[in-house]
């Protein structure tokens, strides 16, 4: 057996990211009454993913702190519709942090896979660039923390993927070696380029079109496809 560390990614990877904003984004939706403002929950998850997007991406470069995100982009969502309130985006968006993370989508095939690797003497990792605390509470929530040996959060170390320092961390933190370990993500940069510059292979996980990487060692759309490797 060649991998003994497998290495997942969390969110768009095992959990269903974009599942779960969407159930959250439509339980806020509810409760605050937004029918009246929006003229469907269509049109605010559109608004919000668009603002979103542009704020995660400011926040990657290090253009706004993760505090003001978390209600910016509810903040100018609503602003876009003409409600200017500065308590309403603060509430929404501790609201939208309380709710998200006690979804439980998982993509297809999460826990046969787990329960496929778990028994063949595979040590599983978590390696994610998220806040600990929330990952630990998705993965409970969903039903997966029994499977892993520990979760190696950016947040802890204070550097993020795909610094090679993230992966030193955990690589040596559990006394691997570098060729045992695989690591599997959604991100085809943080989590593929990530793991390759360091030395480590990995599987880009895919799901959305037939692009391939080729840094990846093999590029797949369905976890069951993880079989074929290990
Ligand atoms: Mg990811």
């Amino acid at each position: 057996m060649r991998y003994k560390y497998i290495f997942f990614d969390l969110d768009h990877t095992l959990w269903d990211y974009h599942a779960n904003s969407t159930l959250a984004l439509i339980q806020v939706y509810n409760k605050y009454k937004l029918n009246s403002n929006f003229s469907s929950v269509d049109e605010f998850i559109a608004i919000y993913n668009r603002y979103n997007d542009e704020l995660w991406d400011a926040y990657r470069q290090g253009n706004i702190k993760k505090e003001v995100l978390r209600y910016k982009r509810f903040d100018l969502t609503f602003r876009e519709k003409g409600i200017i309130d500065t308590e309403l985006p603060v509430i929404i968006g501790d609201l939208y942090l309380e709710i998200t993370p006690r979804l439980n989508t998982l993509f297809p095939n999460t826990i046969e896979i787990l329960d496929y690797l778990a028994p063949r003497g595979y040590e599983l990792y978590i390696l994610t660039n998220g806040f600990l605390k929330t990952q630990e509470t998705k993965m409970e929530n969903a039903h997966i923390d029994k499977y892993f040996k520990h979760i190696f959060s950016s947040e802890e170390l204070g550097i993020n993927k795909p610094h090679k320092d993230f992966f030193h961390w955990a690589v040596s933190s559990i006394h691997a070696r570098k060729k045992e370990c695989l690591m599997i993500g959604d991100d085809e940069n943080i989590d593929v380029g990530g793991a390759k510059d360091y030395g480590i292979d990995a599987i880009w996980f895919n799901p959305g079109n037939d692009e391939i990487s080729d840094r990846a060692l093999k590029t797949i759309s369905d976890l069951s496809e993880l079989k074929e490797l290990l």
